[in-house]
Parts: structure tokens; C-alpha cells; sequence
């Protein structure tokens, strides 16, 4: 292919251009906020920080001075990782991209003026904001439960100190003991989360003497992710020790009393229950729904080929707390959505070339030591929602060494993924 001088100029200067020129024509650095330093918000703010190389004032809003993921927090549980492992500190962000990081939290959102409030009632101005706030749970969705009971009948969907003491309650479950876990309706954070965490529990149970243990799952749902996988390893492994009842069967679940931590369903009560882990149902962030963000469903419309929000052209949703079509609600989803979003936000803010949308996810749960199995999928806009393009599951009757070799994905895939997001 041969290029005239004309089209050679033109292509020069869409290089140049992609290259440096900034957008908000006259005013000093733009600026992005971030709120929320999870997989969402300290990869947006890296990246962005990173491949702008100075040329965007990059502040991540996020109370915590380290991020404790929930993302292998069931390994954690399950005694095949310590807790340090799955805690991560936001010091390669400021020192080695120069983010700032405004140890806050954001408490209000001021759309008109572009301004985010924060908790010692300090303001931070924005040309971009990226919300990245995560779930919230709805205290009130589990009748007799709320947020004071939470350190007796543990949720754990939050990681840090949760994490910890449902941990200690595990160790601390007798032989024989009945667990109940309540698992949430749709749609919430890490759909094969509860079951994963199902298998570790059992596992940690079997292996520390304790098999005559009981484990039932109270599930407002009919069916479940990866459900077939799930249960055949359930029976494979821990026979006996896992009891998974939908709302068919339990007809419901009524009521929680923590002080005598029992739990009653249409169908029957169970009294005195060794540990009650309590997992209710969640919606974006409350800085979202607080900023009006939120569609009725509790979580934020986005533009697919974007992640800016359907609300505010100023404002990008990235993560749990998004409409994210067909991707789950999953740190490795966050990950990419935030790069596409950093991508954008560049694009605005300094003219930098914008590539088309492309998002990926996979989910990997561990059954047992060196069983572990993987739902994916690759995703692009259309139609106004992010679509699958591709998706994949493992199978039932696959081999122990497949299986041991998705369990060494799953390792590699973590360490990947943190040191992409916090180094
Ligand atoms: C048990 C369990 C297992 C999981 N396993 C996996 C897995 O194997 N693979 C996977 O990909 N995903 C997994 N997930 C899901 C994954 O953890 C979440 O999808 C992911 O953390 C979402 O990232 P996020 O950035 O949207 O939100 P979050 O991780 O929740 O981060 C939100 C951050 O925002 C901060 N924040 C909130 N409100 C404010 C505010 N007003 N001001 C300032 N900061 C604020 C919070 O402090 C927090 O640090 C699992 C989840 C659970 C519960």
C-alpha cells in the first residue's frame, strides 16, 4: 500500500494528536477522582495514572490503607492461604504512579458542580469521576438480621475483619455441629462464591476431624452457578456433610434469632446452629445509590462500550456496583472493565487514541486440594448491553489432572491479577 504525503499528514497528526493532545483545552492537569480502591477503582486509577504518564491528576478516595480481597478469602478459609497473602497495600500506586490517595471516605456527590464531599468535610473537584464503591448489603432483606448482629451470624461478603471472624467461628464449629448458611438471591457479588466457600468449609471440617459436621445451604434461589460441578465434588469429597435446599424445600426462609442462632424456614427450624452464615441481598455502593446513580434494582445503568454511566456523561461505574449485562459481578470482571474505562477516560480527558471495547472474566472455584473448576467467558457491547461473545465451564466427568491443572490457573491467575492491580 503506498500513502501520499496528504494521507501521511493525516495519520500524523491522529498520532500526535492520540499522543498529546489534551481535550480540556486551558485549564491545568484534568483531573479524575476515584472512589473505591478495590479491583474496580486501583486498577482505574493505575492505569489511568500509568499510560498518561502525568498528564491526568490522578486521586483515589478510599478510607483503607491496605485492600483485603474477598477473592480467595475462601482459601483463606479453607487453610490453603494466610490471611496476609490476600492483603494488598496501595503504596506502589502512590509511589510508583503517583496517585494520590485520600484516605476518606467520599459521603456525597455533588453532580452539577463536579464535586466529591468527603467524611472530614473536605472537597475534591473532578472533570472525571470513576465510581468503583463495590456492593452494600441490605441489612433488612433477612428477617431477625441487621447489621449488629453481623459479628454473630457473620456474612464474611465484605473481606477484612468479617473474614476473620468467620474464620475463628469455623475453627471453633464442634464435631457434629450444624452450619447453616443463608446464600443471597440474584443479583450479587461472585455468583459461585457461596459454594466455593461451601466446599473450604468442609474441607477445613473433614480435615481437622470434625466430618460428622452439617452443612446446610438455605438458597432463595432455584438453581445455582456451576451447580452440577458443585455437587457432584460436594458428594465426591464430603459425603454426607453438604445439604443444598432451594426455596421449594425450605418453602422459605422466615426468620434468624442471633441471640439463640437459630434459623426458621416454612419447612423447619433449626435450633442452636454451631455457626450462621448470613449472606443477604446487595446493591451498588450507598455513595451510588446516594448519588442517584442507582436504577431501581439497586445497581447502576452503564454504556457497555464504555463503563460511563447512563446517568452522567462526567461519570464512569466500574465493577460490583454496574449493570454489567452478561459479565458476573467478579474481581477479574472489575479488572477489565476498569481498563476499558481508563482507556476512555484518557481518551476524553487527553485526546489519547480509544480502542473499541473488549471485556473478559473467568471464575475458578476450588473443590477440594488440586480440584478446582472455571466458568468464563469473553464479552464486547452490543445491542446497548455487554454480551457474551464466548463463554465456557468445566465438566463434571473431566480428569484429576485437568483439575489440578485449573487450580495451578487459579494460583497464577491471583497472583496476576493483585500485582495488576496494586504493583
Ligand atoms: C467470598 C468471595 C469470593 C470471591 N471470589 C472471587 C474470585 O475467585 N474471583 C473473582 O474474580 N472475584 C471473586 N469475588 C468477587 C470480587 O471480590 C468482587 O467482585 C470485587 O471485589 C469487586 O470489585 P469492586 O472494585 O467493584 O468492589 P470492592 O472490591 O468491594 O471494592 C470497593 C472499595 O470501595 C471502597 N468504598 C466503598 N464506598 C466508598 C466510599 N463512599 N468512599 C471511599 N471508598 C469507598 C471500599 O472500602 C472498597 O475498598 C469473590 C467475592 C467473595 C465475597
Amino acid at each position: 500500500m503506498t500513502v501520499n504525503r496528504r494521507q501521511f499528514l493525516g495519520a500524523a497528526t491522529v498520532g500526535i494528536a492520540g499522543l498529546y493532545a489534551p481535550a480540556l483545552v486551558g485549564q491545568a492537569k484534568p483531573r479524575l477522582v476515584v472512589v473505591g480502591g478495590g479491583p474496580g477503582g486501583a486498577t482505574v486509577s493505575k492505569y489511568v495514572a500509568r499510560d498518561s504518564q502525568g498528564a491526568i491528576n490522578v486521586t483515589l478516595v478510599e478510607p483503607e490503607a491496605n485492600f483485603v480481597t474477598c477473592f480467595h478469602s475462601n482459601l483463606y478459609l479453607g487453610g490453603y492461604k494466610k490471611f496476609d497473602e490476600i492483603t494488598h497495600s496501595y503504596d506502589a500506586l502512590t509511589k510508583k504512579y503517583g496517585v494520590n490517595h485520600a484516605r476518606k471516605r467520599a459521603v456525597r456527590i455533588d453532580r452539577d458542580a463536579k464535586v466529591v464531599h468527603l467524611d472530614d468535610h473536605s472537597t475534591l473537584s473532578y472533570d472525571r469521576l470513576a465510581i468503583a464503591p463495590g456492593i452494600d448489603l441490605k441489612y433488612d432483606s433477612v428477617p431477625g438480621w441487621g447489621k449488629e448482629f453481623e459479628t454473630v451470624m457473620p456474612h464474611a461478603w465484605k473481606a477484612g475483619p468479617q473474614t476473620q471472624i468467620l474464620h475463628k467461628r469455623l475453627m471453633e464449629v464442634p464435631d457434629g455441629g450444624v452450619i447453616v448458611m443463608i446464600a443471597p438471591p440474584n443479583p450479587y457479588r461472585c455468583p459461585p462464591g457461596p459454594y466455593e466457600r461451601v466446599s473450604m468449609m468442609a474441607h477445613v471440617l473433614k480435615t481437622t476431624g470434625r466430618g460428622k459436621c452439617r452443612i446446610i445451604v438455605l438458597d432463595p434461589k432455584e438453581s445455582f452457578s456451576k451447580q452440577g460441578l458443585f455437587q457432584a465434588g460436594w458428594e465426591k469429597y464430603y459425603p454426607g456433610m453438604v445439604e443444598w435446599l432451594g426455596p421449594k424445600i425450605h418453602d422459605g426462609i422466615k426468620s434468624v434469632d442471633p441471640k439463640t442462632n437459630t434459623v426458621v424456614t416454612g419447612f423447619e427450624t433449626y435450633k442452636n446452629c454451631a455457626l450462621v452464615n448470613v449472606i443477604p441481598a446487595q446493591m451498588a455502593g450507598q455513595i451510588a445509590q446516594e448519588a442517584k446513580l442507582a436504577a431501581p434494582g439497586g445497581y447502576c445503568a452503564i454504556d457497555a462500550a464504555s463503563m460511563k454511566s447512563a446517568a452522567d456523561p462526567n461519570i464512569y461505574i466500574i465493577g460490583d456496583a454496574s449493570i454489567a449485562g452478561d459479565m458476573p459481578k467478579s474481581a477479574f470482571a472489575a479488572n477489565s472493565q476498569a481498563k476499558v474505562a481508563a482507556n476512555s477516560i484518557r481518551g476524553e480527558l487527553t485526546g489519547s487514541r480509544v480502542f473499541p471495547a473488549k471485556y473478559t472474566n473467568t471464575c475458578w472455584s476450588l473443590i477440594d486440594t488440586d480440584d478446582a473448576v472455571k466458568v468464563g467467558g469473553a464479552y464486547e457491547p452490543k445491542d446497548g448491553k455487554i454480551s457474551a461473545t464466548e463463554t465456557y465451564i468445566s465438566k463434571v466427568d473431566e480428569s484429576a489432572d485437568l483439575r489440578k491443572q485449573t487450580q495451578g490457573e487459579n494460583m497464577g491467575w491471583y497472583s496476576g491479577i493483585v500485582a495488576d492491580m496494586f504493583s
